[in-house]
């Protein structure tokens, strides 16, 4: 029996470590952090809050993309997903639109709100839909398809450094219209300019065709499920295991101040190549830029929020004085506390973070990079959080007034503490960034400098739940046919 470890436990590494362990390979898998789940983890706090580090909105939960794997590894008896309403809301001085999930509801919706833009609206869907087809196509492609990759993968290649900024002004005039369908850029990538209009094909088709889902209790619970079906097959999953080293053959950890090193067949890294590469003590250097990060204010609220303030969005965008994505792309070079916000109410799921239902958790979220926080002091960076913290605020009340008087605590997470909690170069959580230069790649599972090494996570097939998990089952795929 193969003896596998992995280095990390974020979603790539749990999927493909349970999926190992199912078959029958002996799994070790090492993870630093106190708990499992890399970015999907939740925390405590006083009050009976179980705070959500991450997840608002996972897409593909009953898509192909992972249905296969989440039926293998018992998920759907063990973890319970909730839909919100709709897929998100935006709002601007002069706007305010509640996007369904469903495909055909947001057409008809958009169509019906931008009628001078049908004939554009149609062509866009019809590209998100085609665009992905030819990548389900592209996953599993044989040889003559590959020979005729012009052919077959026309649509890959025509949009392969397309900005999705580009092709919105190549497609519609409406400038309204253009700031809706980005409402949720922040969800993948920082400026609608730096992100390709394949990843964004992707991952909107996703939400439209499935809609986005929340994981009730948190998504720690989700990470929980997969170690847990790691042990059941026999498997170890040892937090507090900081990897220090990984040779051909073997890896070396420090746990509770002692230097462990055990033996290994198989070694999955979940993270980035340049960090792996620099344990295994091979040379290595990295072209490509990483993704921007996330500034998170989470918040608990001693009130239900949909009690005070009735249904209202999950999901908002709150975009004051942007009137296109030219505005919000020239927001991100402003200071944070400029830049526009999502706040995600968790009061209006069934979400179980909270044990009293009178209370309820909502998180602020704007986009940030760790550059605006590195050369700071202490003190400073204190500060620092401390103003954005009542700037954000401030903001918030003017969508929900008083929203003061009802919060219980409030903390702010930057992309320094990102970094902190789960090392990754520039705090960010979604690997490289999704630009149209860097997203478009064959997902590279297995290591070109040494033969028994593979990657998964979100520096494999970009951030978020469902290419992360995606990145684990190809490892597996590919360990299991090697
Ligand atoms: C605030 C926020 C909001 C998000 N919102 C969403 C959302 O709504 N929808 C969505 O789909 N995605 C969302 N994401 C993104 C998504 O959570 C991540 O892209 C995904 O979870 C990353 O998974 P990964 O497999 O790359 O592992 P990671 O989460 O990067 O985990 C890597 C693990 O490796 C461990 N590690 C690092 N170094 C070592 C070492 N030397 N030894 C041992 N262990 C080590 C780390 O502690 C960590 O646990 C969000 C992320 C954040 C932070």
């Amino acid at each position: 029996m193969k003896h596998v470890v992995v280095v990390g436990a974020g979603l790539g590494g749990l999927t493909a470590g349970a999926l190992l362990a199912k078959e029958g390979y002996s799994v070790t898998i090492l993870e630093q952090h106190t708990v499992v789940g890399g970015c999907a983890t939740t925390f405590k706090r006083k009050g009976g809050y179980t705070c959500e580090v991450g997840l608002h909105e996972m897409d593909a939960v009953y898509g192909d993309r992972v249905k296969e794997t989440f039926a293998s590894l018992g998920v759907y008896e063990h973890v319970t997903f909730v839909q919100p309403d709709a897929f998100y809301h935006i709002a601007t001085d002069e706007l305010a639109f509640t996007m369904p999930h469903d495909r055909e509801a947001a057409i008809e919706k958009l169509v019906l709100t931008f009628p001078h833009e049908k004939k554009a609206i149609l062509e866009y869907f019809g590209l998100l839909e085609t665009i992905t087809r030819e990548f389900e196509q592209l996953m599993t492609a044989s040889w003559w398809q590959y020979a005729m990759f012009p052919f077959v993968f026309r649509h890959i290649l025509k949009y392969r450094t397309t900005s999705t900024k580009t092709l919105m002004e190549r497609l519609f005039k409406d400038e309204t219209l253009k700031l809706i369908l980005n409402a949720n850029v922040g969800y993948y990538s920082d400026k609608v300019e730096n992100l390709s209009f394949l990843l964004h094909s992707l991952a909107q088709h996703s939400y439209y065709s499935g809609g986005g889902w929340y994981i009730k209790g948190g998504s720690q619970k989700f990470s929980d499920h997969l170690a847990s079906v790691v042990r059941q097959h026999g498997g170890e999953v040892i937090t507090k295991a900081t990897v220090t080293q990984i040779e051909a053959h073997a890896v070396t950890y420090m746990h509770k101040k002692q230097t462990i090193t055990i033996e290994s067949d198989i070694v999955i890294s979940n993270l980035a190549p340049a960090a792996t590469y620099a344990l295994a003590d091979i040379p290595y250097h990295e072209k490509r830029q990483p993704a921007s990060s996330i500034l998170t204010i989470y918040i608990g609220f001693k009130h239900n929020l949909k009690t005070v303030y009735g249904e209202k969005p999950y999901a908002s965008f709150f975009f004051k004085g942007i009137h296109d994505i030219e505005a919000y792309d020239a927001m991100l070079d402003s200071a944070i506390e400029e830049r526009g916000f999502g706040f995600t109410d968790y009061s209006q799921i069934d979400s179980g973070l909270t044990s009293d239902p009178d209370k309820s958790f909502g998180v602020i979220l704007t986009t940030d990079f760790l550059v605006e926080w590195q050369d700071l002091s202490k003190e400073a960076y204190e500060q620092k959080k401390a103003m954005l913290l009542e700037r954000f605020l401030d903001k918030l009340e003017l969508e929900y007034p008083n929203i003061r008087e009802y919060i219980e605590f409030a903390e702010v997470a930057t992309a320094k503490t990102i970094q902190r909690y789960i090392k990754t170069p520039n705090g960010t959580a979604y690997g490289f960034a999704p630009t149209p230069e860097q997203f478009f790649r064959i997902p590279q599972v297995k290591s070109k400098k040494r033969e028994n090494l593979y990657f998964v996570g979100a520096w494999v097939m970009g951030g978020g739940f469902s290419p992360t998990i995606m990145s684990g089952k190809i490892c597996y795929e590919q360990i299991c046919t090697t």
